[in-house]
């Protein structure tokens, strides 16, 4: 008996022309990760994409879990194959389904059936088989409506494949269908959530991160690559660029007034990432900035570090609650990460009473008191870049 994966897709069904763009990035996301797992045929037909091993000792296991974070599949399911014919289903569906069936009180059976040249219709299909199943485990009764578990047999083009349930997928949209966009990545809890979130909507990554040697550690950057890592594991691989900011820190510190320190740090980071970003193709920033977070996170100051900025900004934490952001780096396994103390060039020279309320004037005004350009020439110079896979 052979076992399968079925991807459902996900929005990308309904998305007119582009549809066959999605589903092509689609497929091809799917067969990239599954690579690295073993061998699989991936295939797809009718909103559905088949993963299928090659060999026996294929890690389903390790498989299904790496498709459930490919953004695009709504769901999925492992499912087994059987020859259309309804005997053999009957017999499979015994067989591949014997360990949930004998966890369990109740079922009923739901059929699908997209070949229309099979010969039973979808009540004649779920009668035989929820028939013979109650014969094969005599325990079981069948509720149609609060089943424990829903058996489904899908009979489709390639074959008829029996599962039980589907798993609720990653969602969003596929990778690298949006085009792509930089992210401001620091240690923190914030930012590695930001950019989970705007891959989920079809957005390519690469990202930026800035370091302060000797304010900062190595051990520091090495957990930003950690994060991203994880990130990864959603987004697909991506570029770290490692930005040195130590002589535009201390820059800051000893030319401007230091209730302004935070706010111009944020132009200066800004400025730099978009020149990477337009280096590398990128069309937008990402940033994990929430509302009213901390003094550099109001209305005013967000404004003030927008306007050194000419592509668009994306704050998809804008609106949440810490607690929300938190639930989320959990799922995406960030959180323990996060949490590690180490410092961030944020934390360094930080002001003792920040701007909440800047002028943007002013801010410029202060700025200019640094001679920006040179600084930034020589910090996009010397970036370091590292690939996260
Ligand atoms: P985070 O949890 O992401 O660190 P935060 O709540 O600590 O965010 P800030 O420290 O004010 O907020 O940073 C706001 C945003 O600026 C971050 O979400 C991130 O996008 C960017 N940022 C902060 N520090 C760095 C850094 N060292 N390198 C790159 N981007 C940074
Ligand atoms: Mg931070």
């Amino acid at each position: 008996m052979k076992e399968i994966i079925l991807l459902k897709l996900g929005e990308i069904v309904l998305k007119g022309l582009n549809r066959k763009n999605f589903e092509d990035t689609l497929l091809r996301t799917v067969r990239r990760r599954l690579a690295k797992i073993g061998e699989f045929r991936v295939r797809a037909a009718q909103s559905t994409v088949y993963v299928e091993p090659m060999n026996d000792d294929a890690d389903m296991d390790e498989a299904a879990e790496c498709v459930s974070r490919i953004f695009g599949v709504a769901a999925f399911a492992r499912a087994c194959t059987a020859e259309k014919d309804l005997e053999k289903i009957k017999t499979a569906a015994a067989e591949y389904l014997a360990d949930t069936l004998e966890g369990i009180k109740t079922f009923k059976v739901e059929a699908k059936r997209s070949d229309k040249k099979f010969p039973y219709n979808s009540p004649e299909i779920c009668n035989e088989v929820g028939g013979y199943l109650l014969e094969k485990f005599p325990d079981l009764t069948v509720n149609v409506h609060e089943p424990d578990v829903i058996v489904t047999v899908e009979i489709r083009d390639f074959g008829a494949y029996i599962r039980a349930g589907l798993i609720r997928g990653a969602g969003g949209i596929p990778v690298g269908t949006g085009g792509k966009a930089c992210v401001l990545i620091s240690g923190g809890i914030d930012s590695p959530v930001a950019a989970y979130m705007m891959a989920k909507r079809g957005l390519e990554l690469m990202a930026v991160h800035f370091a302060s040697p000797p304010y900062t550690s190595e051990r520091a950057e090495e957990k930003v690559v950690e994060l991203l890592k994880k990130v990864a594991r959603y987004s697909g691989r991506l570029k770290m660029y490692t930005v040195p900011f130590t002589k535009i820190q201390t820059e800051i510190r000893d030319k401007c007034k230091e209730d302004y320190f935070t706010l111009i740090m944020r132009r200066f980071m800004m400025e730099i990432a978009e020149r990477l970003a337009v280096d590398k193709g990128a069309q937008a920033l990402i940033t994990g900035e929430s509302l009213g977070q901390v003094a550099s996170q109001t209305v005013g100051a967000i404004g003030c570090t927008d306007a050194v900025c000419g592509m668009p900004v994306f704050r998809p934490l804008i609106g949440m609650d810490k607690e929300e952001i938190i639930e989320i780096s959990r799922k995406i396994d960030t959180f323990d990460i996060s949490i590690q103390p180490y410092e961030d060039c944020c934390t360094v020279f930080t002001p003792r009473h920040p701007r909440t309320k800047p002028v943007l004037e002013k801010v410029i005004e202060e700025q200019n008191k640094i001679d920006s350009a040179p600084l930034i020439e020589e910090a996009v110079m010397n970036v370091k870049v590292r690939d996260i896979l």
